[in-house]
């Protein structure tokens, strides 16, 4: 079992702070089912090799460089998940801070070389509790290391299939059920 816990909450007080624990108690439950397990073990798509995407494309002027990421089974995927990024084996320990500021669509993000997920108020107000734990989860995998390209501009496979997205993707569809998002996979109709 992985337990997550919240190290510091900045700016999160009242009903926010009582919204962000509802959150991550979501998301405690969620990757310690056996559905979730499953779903990240039996990961398969239709393209490029089936597995998840390990590649960045980042645009530099008019050139997009390729970079080749670190590849895992499916397997290590789920494991560096569970693992936690803490010195306690198991155990997932989240800094959040609320941000007051506006970015459109943009729920939140996390400044490389920092480990603090950032969240803007008006969706940690507003945002079904599924979409913000999935958020949270989204950029816990940048935490422990995991990447995707800039923009999926120039990179089609981006949204679906690195595993940011896709883990956030699949804790969606075991939540709200298969019509959650547009991805296709072998291995969650
Ligand atoms: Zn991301």
């Amino acid at each position: 079992m992985t337990k997550i816990e919240i190290v510091q909450a900045e700016n999160y007080q009242g009903e926010d702070l009582e919204r962000l624990k509802q959150a991550i108690q979501l998301l405690e439950n969620t990757i310690n089912s056996d559905e979730f397990k499953k779903a990240v073990i039996d990961f398969k798509t239709h393209i490029d090799g089936g597995t998840f995407h390990f590649i960045r494309k980042e645009k530099k002027g008019l050139r997009i460089r390729t970079f080749k990421l670190k590849r895992y089974t499916n397997t290590e995927v789920l494991e560096k998940i569970l693992k936690g990024n803490s010195q306690f084996k198991n155990k997932i320990e989240l800094k959040l801070k609320m941000e007051f500021g506006d970015d459109g669509d943009v729920v939140g993000y996390k400044k490389s070389g920092s480990s603090t997920i950032h969240t803007y108020e008006k969706f940690v107000k507003n945002m079904t509790l599924t979409r913000f734990a999935a958020h949270i989860i989204h950029e816990y995998c940048h935490i422990i290391g995991f990447e995707h390209s800039s923009s999926s501009k120039h990179d089609k496979l981006r949204d679906c299939y690195s595993v940011p997205y896709a883990i956030h993707k699949m804790l969606k569809k075991i939540l709200l059920g298969s019509n959650a998002s547009s991805c296709q996979y072998l291995h969650m109709k």
